[in-house]
């Protein structure tokens, strides 16, 4: 296995026990805890010219990844712009308002990015094949990788994931399984399947340890982008918080090596009809209920069991943020309002950010000279369906 000179092996989040990467390819060998990649911050001499190389997209950043670029599986993701939104920063009463727009990756969702490293890992493990169950983009992005790494793949999605992603993952030659019903329907589908195909390597949320390791990413980006000014609050469409507790610990990181003093306030944006995380936040729990009856139209944050939680209640409480949840018809009218006023096509799922951000302001969360970052985690033409049929509803 080839891996990077400050990456020291994999920390697990539950028993702090830390594990050599080519003997845990999954979560903890010994309590089945997340793991987390783990590196020696003082090896590194990094500083705010030299944090990112010259290798394209997120593996500029390889000095502070498990593995060297040289051994990547990419499509060349990352590395997405940043774009100003003046009208919604004047809505919002607030300084400035950016979006990052993460529906330029490859497959249209930063899940490329996470699938980037995680099938970097299972290439490095030698895998054959891998297996997730998704509620559907993941998989669109595991299989368009696991083409490019000429690994097998075996997809696992609910009878709701979108027309979009379950055509892409046939025509990037996924193994695609249906399952009657929600992403937990999907999930125990996965769960009989994996346990009878051992040599199956997954790459779930959670299960692999790099998904929030190429999502992390996200946050190198946003702060060299905005020229070194952390931003003041990062508002995320969070399902199983993969993206959130990644850039968190980007944040940390960067404070870690010197870089900069501060961290984002972290908001989990979840949809009023899914909001584990929100409830939990809000009674103070350090964990989640899992929601009984999970119906949104929000389908990539539509998680009503998020196992990392505990780590995702942690960066909000950290970071000084929050959870927020906005009913469905005010999410899809976000999603207008973004298409209508910076002509950026922002995904449904995505636009419970911009939703969140509504209601956050209302409730004075923001000053009126913060920055205010909003993650457009995926194209809102792979959603062009369901925003038409929002506008069919008020008889346009
Ligand atoms: C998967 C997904 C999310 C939620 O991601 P997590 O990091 O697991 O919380 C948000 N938006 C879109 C478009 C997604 O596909
Ligand atoms: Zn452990």
């Amino acid at each position: 296995m080839e891996t990077t000179a400050a990456f020291t092996g994999l920390r697990c989040t539950d028993c702090d026990g830390l594990f050599d990467a080519g003997d845990a390819p999954g979560r903890c060998p010994d309590c089945d805890g997340i793991l987390d990649p783990a590196y020696d911050y003082d090896a590194l001499d990094l500083t705010r010219e030299t944090l990112s190389g010259d290798e394209p997209g997120l593996w500029r950043y390889e000095s502070l990844m498990p593995f060297p670029a040289s051994v990547a599986v990419s499509l060349d993701e990352g590395n997405t712009p940043l774009v100003e939104a003046p009208t919604l920063a004047d809505e919002l009463g607030v300084g400035e308002v950016y979006i990052k727009d993460e529906g330029r990756n490859p497959t249209g969702t930063f899940k490329d990015r996470g699938q980037a490293m995680a099938m970097t890992a299972a290439a490095q493990h030698g895998a054959e094949t891998v297996a997730l169950a998704t509620a559907g983009n993941a998989g669109q992005a595991a299989s368009a990788y696991a083409a490019n790494a000429d690994i097998d793949s075996e997809v696992f999605v609910p009878t709701r994931a979108s027309f979009v992603n379950k055509a892409m993952i046939n025509v990037h030659g996924g193994e695609m399984t249906v399952v009657e019903g929600r992403i937990g329907d999907a999930g125990a589908a996965y769960d009989d399947a994996i346990a009878e195909n051992e040599a199956w390597h997954s790459v779930k949320t959670f299960v692999t340890p790099y998904r929030h390791e190429g999502k992390k990413t996200m946050l190198y980006e946003t702060v060299e982008q905005l020229d070194w000014a952390v931003p003041d609050h990062v508002v995320y469409p969070t399902g199983g918080g993969v993206g959130l507790v990644g850039m968190h610990k980007a944040a940390r990181e960067l404070r870690t090596l010197g870089l900069t003093d501060e961290l984002p306030a972290m908001w989990a944006a979840q949809s009023e009809g899914c909001a584990p995380v929100v409830d939990a936040f809000e009674s103070g729990a350090d964990e989640h209920e899992p929601w009984d009856q999970p119906d949104t139209i929000c389908g990539g944050i539509e998680i009503p069991d998020p196992g990392a939680s505990p780590l995702i209640l942690d960066a909000l409480a950290e970071s000084g943020g929050g959870a927020v949840a906005t009913p469905d018809d005010e999410i899809l009218e976000a999603a207008l309002t973004v298409a209508e006023t910076t002509g950026i096509e922002m995904g449904v799922t995505c636009s419970a950010a911009t939703s969140g951000a509504q209601q956050l302001a209302r409730e004075e969360q923001f000053d009126e000279d913060d920055t205010v970052v909003l993650l457009n985690t995926g194209a809102g033409s792979k959603d062009a369906d369901v925003v038409r049929s929002h506008l069919m509803s008020k008889g346009i």
